[in-house]
């Protein structure tokens, strides 16, 4: 998808880019296939895949929830997808991107170095350090590809503002439903919306899911992540 391909294919979703908002994106295609010559950050090799898979992937949750304002956390968020690009189109959402891998995080503060968007915090933690920490603090917790769900559900869940919503962007999804209802039992949460994208130019399938948070999460959870992985969440922990 060539950069205007894809300045029209937002407007067909109502978002609408200014000069210099397609002017940062150039400039974050441009530093991420630089930087990826020395540092592994993507298998992605051309700028027009940057934008189908990565760019445009990562609007796509604009379809589904009006996120222009607000908090938002992205857990798992390697090069940025999909908090670095949301936070260049919706200047007055506050983004914060985490991840445990140091070099993906050192390559998201140099590129905003470059960008200088004051609507982001960049931090190097592991998640569930993090939100077992910053507890009922965000609107949107986020993740794209990072874990099975009833994993992401454990560790993002406890970073939600009552009534806030966790949006999981994955591939397919059917067997990681299935398993994650205890948990969202458990951490008082429902899914919402399920909403199954194609990709324009045959970009692939994506299954998008908002759970929403409806009380306070016991303070037990998160577990360690051995624990989280090694075991899941019953019904008879619910309290
Ligand atoms: N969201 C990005 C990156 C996906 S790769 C994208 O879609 O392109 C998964 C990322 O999640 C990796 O960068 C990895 O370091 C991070 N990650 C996995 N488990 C994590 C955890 N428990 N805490 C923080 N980051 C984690």
């Amino acid at each position: 998808m060539k950069p205007n391909e894809f300045i029209e294919e937002l407007k067909k979703i109502n978002i609408y880019l200014s000069k210099s908002q397609q002017d940062q994106l150039a400039i974050y295609a441009k530093y991420l296939l630089e930087y990826n010559k020395k540092v592994n950050l993507t298998a992605i090799k051309t700028p027009e895949e940057v934008y189908l898979k990565h760019f445009f992937d990562s609007l796509t949750i604009f379809q589904i929830e009006n996120i222009k304002t607000g908090s938002l956390l992205d857990v798992g968020t390697g090069a940025g997808f999909p908090g670095m690009v949301l936070a260049v189109v919706f200047p007055t959402l506050k983004v914060t991107l985490l991840d445990a891998n140091n070099k993906k995080i050192n390559f998201l503060k140099e590129l905003n170095t470059k960008l200088n968007l004051k609507n982001i915090a960049i931090i190097n933690q592991r998640a569930e350090e993090y939100t077992k920490i910053h507890r009922e603090q965000f609107d949107y917790v986020v993740s794209r590809a990072v874990a099975d769900l009833r994993i992401l559900l454990e560790l993002n869940i406890p970073a939600l503002k009552i009534h806030g919503k966790f949006i999981a962007m994955k591939g397919n999804i059917t067997e990681e439903l299935k398993n994650a209802i205890a948990t969202l039992n458990v951490l008082h949460s429902q899914i919402v919306i399920q909403k199954e994208i194609d990709l324009p130019k045959n970009g692939g399938h994506r299954t998008l899911i908002v759970v929403e948070k409806q009380a306070k999460t016991n303070l037990i959870y998160p577990r360690n992540y051995a624990k989280i992985k090694k075991q899941s969440l019953k019904e008879k922990n619910i309290c």
